[in-house]
């Protein structure tokens, strides 16, 4: 990439768009020096280097300092990206719990006492299994998420080789500490009776037994639990749950392992009851999912901004 050096003639705009797409992009960069070079790039509707440099070289604008070599190190990912941020996933349950019963029926140590490693969760009456909507809604978060630069992992993904069932709640809960989660979300849906409706976030309260210590994550939890609510009921219209909260959206629970055991901000969401008739009908939807997996991704991005 090459400067043609002041003088030149100043080029025509390809469209009127252009020029503020350039000057935004230059200003952003200013701070970080080389901002010519950057620019030009960015010029290009973030193609290759060279054709920006094309287009450059005829003569955009004048330099304010004198042109470093380009610097390809500088990040792609705009000013607000998630980039270093660890999100795991945790989608409940597992298709292949209906057929491991007696494996996930056996205790393991959620600190405050023991409890099964898992359960089959529900279904909806025409057959929709939670887990199956579970990995739905987090293969769609996923996707989100990764799109803002955010790095994400799963506590399973329907591809568990060796175990066909799973994981166990104690081994969900490793998993989010093992991976410094900044915020590890549990996708669920509920299993209540016909005309109970709506989601809740589940919260960690505070637990201090055996290998359960939640006092620190107690209140990011809460945190995150507020921002995931918020935005799941913006992108689904859907209201806070009518049976459980007191129609907060949220619930504090200290007996389930998967948050006993979590040493960093985690929470769970129920995302609607699949026994209801009304609340099937949108959990069976994959629009519906599209829209709860970008409500609780906004969650999770406010929580990881602070803002
Ligand atoms: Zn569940």
């Amino acid at each position: 990439m090459s400067y043609a050096g002041p003088g030149f003639e100043p080029p025509q705009p390809r469209s009127p768009l252009r020029r503020p797409l350039v000057v935004a992009l230059a200003v952003m960069v200013l701070g970080g020096g080389g901002w010519f070079v950057w620019g030009a790039v960015a010029d290009d509707g973030g193609g290759d280097g060279q054709s920006g440099a094309d287009s450059l070289s005829s003569g955009s604008y004048e330099p304010l300092s004198p042109v470093e070599p380009p610097d390809f190190s500088v990040p792609s990912e705009p000013a607000t990206s998630l980039a270093g941020k660890v999100v795991v996933i945790d989608p409940g349950h597992n298709p292949g719990n209906f057929k491991h019963t007696a494996e996930i029926a056996r205790k393991v140590n959620i600190g405050t006492n023991s409890k099964e490693c898992d359960t089959t969760g529900t279904a909806t009456n025409s057959g929709y299994t939670e887990a199956e909507f579970t990995l739905d809604v987090a293969r769609r978060l996923r996707t989100v998420l990764e799109r803002q630069g955010a790095t994400v992992k799963f506590t399973q993904d329907g591809d568990r080789s060796d175990y066909a069932f799973g994981p166990c709640v104690d081994e969900r809960a490793r998993i989010g500490n093992a991976a410094h989660a900044d915020a590890v979300v549990s996708i669920h849906a509920d299993g209540s009776a016909q005309g109970n409706r709506g989601f809740h976030v589940i919260l960690p309260g505070a637990v201090h037994q055996g290998a359960a210590d939640t006092r620190p994550i107690v209140a990011p939890s809460r945190l995150l639990g507020e921002r995931v609510k918020a935005g799941f009921a913006r992108e689904t219209g859907s209201a806070p749950s009518n049976y459980i909260g007191d129609g907060t959206g949220l619930d504090t629970r200290t007996d389930l392992g998967g948050l006993n055991l979590s040493t960093v901000p985690k929470v769970f969401i129920e995302c609607g009851n699949m026994r209801d008739s009304k609340d099937a009908a949108l959990l069976t939807s994959g629009t519906w999912r599209q829209e709860a997996a970008q409500g609780i991704s906004e969650g999770i991005v406010s929580f990881l901004r602070g803002s």
